[in-house]
């Protein structure tokens, strides 16, 4: 039935004045491009059909799933070009949503596939566009013989408080190289890596400011891995201690060379505050896909619970039509959208240059750390007993949720810098 013209005008008003039907006008959209949406089905597709299979078997064997690793090798999901394509994308969006697939597959298993960009994005944001050239393609490996990379920052009594950390670097004129010496813990690849990068502090008195990065080539004598870890979840992933006991490296294996770090070390000597600490800025670029990570376990686990609640029958009807386990669905629904959108929004923020001046990148994992551990719990109280089982995947899901609320920053640390960058004050 076609509309009076009574009824087309105030249409038409609203049309003009939201500038609808003006194309190419319209600037913000919500919309997918056709490129991420393919990129997204097709890691979905990976996901489905190679990594979800092969989630029980790695968590139990808590051992790094390499045949699987090949397997995103070969297909390009796992190799610098691909991870360079889902970073150049302009509006930041690709990286989240490739990681959100990925780990809706399996988080275990795409830990041990995305682990390496921990090390990739400390190239990329203290490296000169030679060290990137050299170390990034190593990072990987080849699709032949995939290779992982490690980001060593963490030490046994420098967690959240980085600026303790103890590991030294202490630069050899005579030789043009740098001497590294101490533990590091918690390293995801630790040991296994091809390429390690390690944070050390070349000057103690200056706190985090004396800090630098280092790319420890393959093969470096010094470098052993220390005790692997047993986990709650995340099993798939790799973790382990890195020992460095006189392990030298040349003089260019320095992210950004040795004349910045001079500069960067006299500009802090002289009481001027520094915002290049080299792992802080490292945390501060990788967390709204730390984030992505989170959403993507938060999904897996409510459409399993949905598609459960619609199936299981107590009191002769499906559990679904209980206000209770509905509204609960609702609920986890809602919050994981809620924490996309500020994962998409801090992802653009990155890619678009603008100042986090709320600390929305913290925002965005913070949130969806939190719903990932709360999603995922819901969802075992929908499943009853199988949700407790290992027969059933939510229990793993909610094992492997809970390290987003202390990676990349514990979910305290999150509400420190969120609430410092809100009110200016030191907040302790
Ligand atoms: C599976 C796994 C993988 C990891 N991968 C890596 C990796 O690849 N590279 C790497 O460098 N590290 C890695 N880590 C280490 C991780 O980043 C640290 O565990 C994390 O930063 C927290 O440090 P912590 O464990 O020493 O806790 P602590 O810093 O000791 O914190 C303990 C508790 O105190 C709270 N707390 C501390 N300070 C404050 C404060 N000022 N205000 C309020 N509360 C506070 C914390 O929030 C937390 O609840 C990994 C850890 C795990 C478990």
């Amino acid at each position: 039935m076609e509309a009076s013209s009574a009824q087309r005008a105030p249409e038409e008003a609203v049309a003009a004045v939201n500038g609808a039907g003006r194309e190419g006008d319209v600037e913000f959209s919500l919309e997918l491009s056709q490129d991420q949406r393919d990129i997204r089905d097709w890691v979905h597709g990976f996901a489905e059909g190679v990594v979800r299979p092969a989630a029980h078997e790695w968590d139990e064997r808590e051992e790094t799933p390499w045949p699987v690793i090949q397997e995103a090798a070969k297909i390009g999901l796992y190799g610098f070009e691909g991870i360079a394509q889902f970073w150049m994308d302009p509006s930041g969006l690709t990286m989240p949503i490739v990681n959100e697939e990925l780990f809706w597959g399996d988080a275990g298993i795409g830990m041990s596939i995305m682990g390496t960009t921990l090390a990739v994005a400390a190239i990329y944001s203290a490296g000169t566009p030679d060290q990137l050239a050299e170390w990034v393609p190593q990072c990987f490996g080849t699709p032949e013989e995939p290779a992982v990379a490690a980001f060593c920052s963490s030490e046994p009594d420098a967690g959240s408080d980085v600026s303790a950390i103890r590991t030294t670097a202490r630069f050899d004129e005579a030789s043009d190289e740098w001497v590294l010496n101490g533990q590091k813990a918690w390293a995801t690849n630790g040991g296994i890596a091809k390429v390690h990068v390690v944070i050390a502090s070349v000057d103690r008195d200056l706190g985090s400011r004396g800090h630098a990065a280092f790319v420890v080539p393959p093969g470096t004598q010094g470098l052993e891995q220390g005790a692997k870890v047993k986990k709650h979840g995340l099993r798939a992933s790799h973790t382990a201690d890195v020992h460095l006991d006189d392990c030298r490296v040349p003089g260019a294996c320095l992210l950004g060379g040795k004349e910045r770090l001079d500069e960067r070390l006299a500009r802090a000597r002289e009481g001027e505050s520094s915002r290049g600490q080299a792992a802080m800025k490292t945390f501060e670029v990788s967390r709204p896909t730390v984030g992505a990570q989170a959403v993507g376990i938060a999904r897996a686990a409510y459409e399993f619970a949905l598609d459960y609640a619609r199936e299981r029958v107590q009191f002769g009807r499906p559990i679904v039509e209980n206000q209770a386990i509905a509204f609960a669905l609702a609920d986890m629904r809602m919050e994981i959208d809620a924490a996309r959108l500020l994962v998409w929004r801090a992802a653009w923020m990155g890619r678009t240059g603008k100042d986090f001046e709320a600390a929305e990148g913290s925002m965005s994992k913070l949130k969806a750390g939190e719903v990932a551990v709360w999603a995922t719990e819901r969802a075992i109280q929908i499943l009853g007993g199988n949700g407790y089982t290992r027969e059933y995947p939510v229990e793993r899901m909610h094992r492997d949720a809970k390290i987003y609320t202390i990676f990349e920053g514990t979910s305290e640390i999150q509400r420190l810098v969120i609430s410092r960058a809100i009110s200016g004050a030191r907040i302790q």
